[in-house]
């Protein structure tokens, strides 16, 4: 195969990012003061994420990681203030409030566009090269050698390591899959009364209702069966609104809806997160159900820790570095994944005696607060809640 190297890619580099999601692109920022080359690449063309629906619930912890990186769009963020967590036709609630916690806010929303487009705006023309494939990685003892695809010419380049951070992986080996049978219908619906800066976590035999304040409405993550998603999408808006109004009860009205969109759902877990020169970082190495909002907060916390390593070594992809990386990440994503699959498995069993489990489990959350503060601080904190 002949290789073409001009520019803008340059031959030999320490860091190669693949993929510009917003896991990627913090990454990239986080050693954007380091000795590294670092090059940023991403298969379709810069500003992609433009069309992106989702909203994201962003932790407070990460919204500090996102500041320190100038990267927090203050006016594209709306607090949450409370979480209002319950189960549909059970007892037992709890409520989370960030005034018992001492932080302005338990986390913020915003819509995955605008958060990408906030950490887009730090990067230089130079860092991010777009649209562009890799064709080939082949690892070895000093580096590795990668072909890529820009602009319709091959290239050809060295780097000392491989950061995978193209998001969800496909069925490899290697990659645990656990297809929940449930869909994500994600909407933005506009509620009456006021949301008044609370969040609503809803379990449901169907799967988790979250309504999160974004803006002046909320951003819905409707979670169904596929075939009930099928439905829900076909509905027309006052259909679909009087859906979401039984799904979740009688405590809010809806009285508009924007664009519907679906998302399926599988936990999808890396065995393996590092290999000889190269690291899977963000959805590449664990992607979650968006229960309780874990995923972009673990992917921040895996770039914001790769780049600390990163900095104290003098071969980017020196293997001690990165066995480092693998244990001090391993807590957090194990516990991540736990989180939200057994939230998914234990709210998706309708047998009466765990119905009334569940409600036990909420009451208590609600009158003990050790355990409250707990699951709070995992909400604000991440890992930090762990030590
Ligand atoms: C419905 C829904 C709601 C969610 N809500 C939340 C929430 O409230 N809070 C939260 O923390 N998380 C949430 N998540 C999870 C969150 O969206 C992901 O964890 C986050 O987007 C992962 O970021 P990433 O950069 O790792 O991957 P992605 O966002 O998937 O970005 C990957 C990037 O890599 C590029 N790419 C892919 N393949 C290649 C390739 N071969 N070569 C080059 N580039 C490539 C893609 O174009 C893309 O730009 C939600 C997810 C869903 C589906």
């Amino acid at each position: 195969m002949s290789c073409a190297v001009t520019e803008p890619v340059p031959a030999n580099i320490d860091v190669l990012i693949v993929g510009a999601g917003p896991v990627g692109m913090t990454l990239a920022l986080a050693l954007a003061d380091s000795p590294w080359r670092v090059l940023l690449i991403d298969r379709r063309a810069r500003g992609a994420w433009a069309d992106d629906p989702r909203a994201l619930a962003i932790a407070h912890g990460s919204r500090q990681l996102l500041e320190r990186l100038k990267a927090w769009s203050e006016p594209a963020g709306t607090a949450i203030r409370e979480i209002h967590v319950s189960q549909r036709g059970g007892f037992g609630r709890t409520l989370l409030k960030a005034q018992d916690y001492g932080v302005p806010a338990l986390g913020y929303v915003m819509r995955y566009r605008d958060l990408a487009a906030a950490l887009d705006s730090r990067l230089t023309a130079e860092q991010l090269l777009a649209p562009c494939r890799v064709e080939r990685i082949e690892a070895g003892h000093e580096g590795a050698s990668v072909t890529l695809m820009h602009n319709g010419t091959t290239r050809c380049i060295t780097a000392k390591l491989v950061v995978h951070a193209e998001g969800t992986p496909q069925d490899e080996p290697g990659i645990r899959v656990c297809d929940y049978r449930q869909h994500a219908i994600v909407a933005e619906v506009r509620p009456h009364p006021d949301h008044q800066h609370r969040a609503w976590e809803r379990f449901t035999p169907d799967g988790p209702l979250a309504l999160l304040p974004l803006g002046d409405d909320y951003s819905v993550v409707f979670t169904v069966p596929p075939e009930k998603a099928d439905r829900l999408l076909r509905l027309d808006d006052a259909g679909f609104l009087a859906a979401l109004h039984q799904q979740f009860g009688q405590r809010l009205d809806f009285v508009a809806t924007g664009a519907r969109s679906s998302f399926p759902l599988a936990l999808r877990l890396r065995s393996q997160t590092t290999q000889q020169r190269q690291v899977w970082i963000g959805n590449a190495a664990q992607t979650l159900h968006p229960v309780s909002g874990q995923g972009f907060n673990l992917g921040l916390r895996d770039a914001w820790e790769l780049a600390e390593i990163l900095h104290t070594q003098t071969d980017a992809g020196n293997p001690n570095g990165l066995a480092a990386y693998a244990r001090r990440r391993q807590l957090d994503r194990r516990a991540g994944m736990a989180f939200t699959d057994g939230l998914v498995r234990l709210f998706s069993n309708e047998l009466p005696p765990l119905r009334v489990a569940r409600g036990l489990g909420l009451l208590a959350l609600d009158l003990c607060p050790p355990l409250r503060h707990f699951v709070a601080k995992r909400m604000i904190w991440g890992a930090r809640s762990w030590l």
